[in-house]
């Protein structure tokens, strides 16, 4: 099963929206395979960030993504990439569709409480970035007969 990277930003922590996050990734049947929180800094946001580094809003990005700890986690799910990112909506949550993390919970396009990995090669870059193998448990749930098909899996 694909596995993908998510990063609950500074806005979800600030605005005490953990749980209601987590409870929607939790909902729909991803299983948690890493989580933790830690700090980010600017050399792990310029690799993270590096398509944006150039862009003159990239200071603001800094800011805010270092402004408290985030919360960094890889779900485990049947094609969890596209999964996880059409829960996730439009970058933009003002345009984010209701029923998208950032359409129900976001007013920015900065401040858009979640990231998620846009494709099966990113996802596989940043869970090396922040993630130590250890750190992930390779487990399935007990409802997984409830969750998909034989041939789902
Ligand atoms: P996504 O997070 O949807 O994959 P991008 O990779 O384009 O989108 O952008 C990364 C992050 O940079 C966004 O989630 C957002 O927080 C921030 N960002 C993107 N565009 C802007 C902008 N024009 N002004 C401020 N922040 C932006």
């Amino acid at each position: 099963m694909e596995q993908t990277f998510v990063i609950l930003k500074p806005s979800t922590i600030s605005r005490s929206l953990v749980g209601d996050v987590l409870t929607r990734f939790q909902r729909k049947g991803l299983i948690i395979s890493g989580i933790k929180m830690m700090q980010l800094d600017e050399k792990i946001l310029r690799e993270h960030y590096a398509h944006l580094v150039d862009r003159p809003f990239f200071p603001w990005i800094l800011a805010s993504m270092t402004a408290t700890p985030v919360i960094v986690m890889v779900l485990k799910g049947k094609d969890a990439v596209n999964v996880v990112r059409t829960m996730t909506g439009a970058t933009n949550s003002r345009v984010a569709a209701p029923g998208t993390i950032r359409g129900d919970f976001g007013m920015s396009g900065q401040e858009n409480i979640v990231h998620a990995s846009d494709s099966l090669e990113s996802a596989a870059v940043e869970i090396a970035r922040f993630f130590k193998p250890e750190e992930i448990f390779d487990y399935e749930l007990p409802l997984m007969a409830s969750l998909y098909a034989p041939d789902e899996k």
